[in-house]
């Protein structure tokens, strides 16, 4: 389930011009729509839809400019059939603020040696109108993704998707809200940040709330709600003895069913796509929310601890890049680790905010204390964690620019945890422990994380150049001094890139 997703669609516009007449141009077209459907036939997470093709500088301003004011258009896919000038593209992509993808192929996979003139010649020239289309992107500057080969390739189709996957997520987060209750946890410096700056940057609001509001608001659901929801609980998970109906502690799992009802109204009627709270602004609640927040992640809603809104607005576009796929997408913590030379491995968690997309089984609902917070005990879903490729994402906020930290990871099995009560995966870090965590923390990246099965560093890619800014990837091809050197030089290449408009 993914809540507020809005509805996207990806715009395929082929660019051609006036020279070759009107039947290569109906060929030009047909030829666009047969693509755009067979890449639809395909799968991808949104649907591609071929616009009339391009032949003249007004067509192209045109297109560009409805691309912009379409609410429904999240990217625009560019391909040059025929040799279509750039001049004639330089107003309109100068004006073009949706993403964009540069599609380098050609209609006929193979040539038909025996049988080519110059007719086909004329009808097929990809191979050269695209280059006189990259040279303009790149004069002019403009951030986009080149996929290259044969629109019925695999591969092709994969990297189309990891993009549609990227804009997807892009075009959630413009005009996206995250509800902030509670400020940031004091001293903490990695999660605190610029709002304005965010908000220029990724077109996301964040608004702070006094607790109270959401106290208000839980106290207004009636109790029927709250019973019944409580009950459920017990149909989804293995619900401890002592919080089931009838159980000594019911009354808490009912204050939490509560939290959870109280919070869906009060970032629905918001029409928030994430949330953040912290435990030292409690006022009101019985008990910090934790279990809320973890229904809330399972439904694709962004979240994270301690007042930090950018890791709740990166978890829910991870959602978003994910969302069709295995849904195995979390906030996360570095929590501690097993330091057993060459075979060193982090346990993530949190103090209780882990999505249950990532649970290996049912989950538990147990309740525990919780040394900070001053509440009482709160309930939380316990669980261990699927196995397999996954990553961290980090996005920080570097005073002057924002940069996302990446690093490819590999959930693996670990020996029981009998006594901890709070959800938990454990992982191997690519290259290897000493690199990955020396690059991280050189390059800054926060404890906090979004943590996902789902998005490959692919995708990141793309969503960092959507976005403008700076990714630094931490995988097996990672070396250390080389990434230092990649550092140094990006403090450069982004403050000049964003002048003074950070
Ligand atoms: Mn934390």
């Amino acid at each position: 389930m993914m809540l507020g997703l809005k509805p996207m669609t990806l715009w395929f516009v082929v660019g051609t011009q006036n020279l070759y007449g009107a039947e290569t141009l109906a060929e030009v077209a047909r030829n666009a729509e047969t693509i755009a459907a067979a890449l639809n036939t395909r799968g991808l997470p949104v649907e591609i839809k071929a616009q009339p093709i391009v032949k003249t500088p007004g067509e192209a301003t045109d297109i560009c400019t409805r691309a912009n004011s379409d609410p429904e258009c999240g990217g625009v896919i560019l391909w040059m059939h025929t040799f279509s000038p750039s001049k004639m593209w330089i107003r309109g992509l100068s004006q073009l603020t949706k993403p964009l993808m540069h599609l380098h192929t050609q209609f006929n996979r193979e040539l038909p040696w025996s049988e080519i003139d110059m007719n086909y010649m004329n009808t097929h020239q990809a191979a050269h109108g695209d280059r006189e289309a990259g040279f303009i992107h790149t004069r002019m500057r403009l951030a986009r993704k080149v996929v290259v080969g044969h629109w019925s390739d695999r591969k092709v189709h994969d990297r189309i998707d990891a993009w549609a996957r990227a804009a997807r997520a892009w075009h959630d987060w413009q005009g996206g809200k995250i509800v902030r209750i509670g400020d940031n946890m004091r001293q903490v410096a990695v999660t605190d940040g610029d709002r304005v700056s965010a908000e220029m940057a990724f077109g996301f609001t964040i608004d702070t709330f006094g607790v109270g509001d959401l106290v208000a608001e839980m106290a207004a659901i009636p109790d029927a709600r709250v019973a019944d929801l409580a009950a459920g609980y017990c149909d989804l998970y293995d619900v401890a003895p002592d919080l089931a109906p009838g159980g000594s502690r019911h009354e808490a799992l009912r204050h939490a069913a509560r939290q959870e009802l109280g919070l869906r109204k009060f970032l629905g009627d918001r029409g928030a796509m994430g949330m953040t709270h912290t435990f030292e602004d409690l006022h009101g609640l019985d008990q910090l929310p934790g279990f809320a927040p973890q229904r809330l992640m399972a439904d694709g809603i962004g979240h994270a601890g301690e007042g930090d809104w950018r890791t709740s607005a990166l978890v829910r576009a991870l959602k978003v890049m994910g969302h069709g796929l295995s849904g195995a997408t979390s906030f996360m913590e570095d929590y501690t680790y097993d330091l057993t030379e060459g075979q060193e491995v982090v346990l993530g968690s949190h103090m209780l905010e882990i999505c249950p997309t990532i649970a290996s089984g049912k989950p538990r609902v147990e309740i525990h204390p919780l040394g900070i917070g001053g509440k009482s005990d709160p309930v939380r879903l316990v669980f261990d964690a699927v196995k397999g490729d996954a990553l961290n994402a980090s996005l920080i906020d570097l005073g002057n620019r924002f940069r996302l930290v990446v690093n490819a990871v590999e959930a693996v099995d670990h020996p029981d945890l009998p006594k901890l009560p709070v959800a938990r995966t454990v992982w191997r870090c690519k290259p290897d422990f000493a690199t990955a965590c020396a690059a991280w923390i050189h390059a800054g990246g926060a404890h906090h994380t979004a943590f996902s099965h789902d998005v490959t560093t692919e995708v990141l890619t793309d969503f960092a150049t959507i976005a403008g800014i700076e990714m630094t990837l931490i995988d097996d091809d990672t070396r250390l001094p080389r990434f230092l050197h990649d550092l140094r030089l990006g403090e450069v290449y982004y403050h000049i890139d964003k002048g003074f408009r950070a």
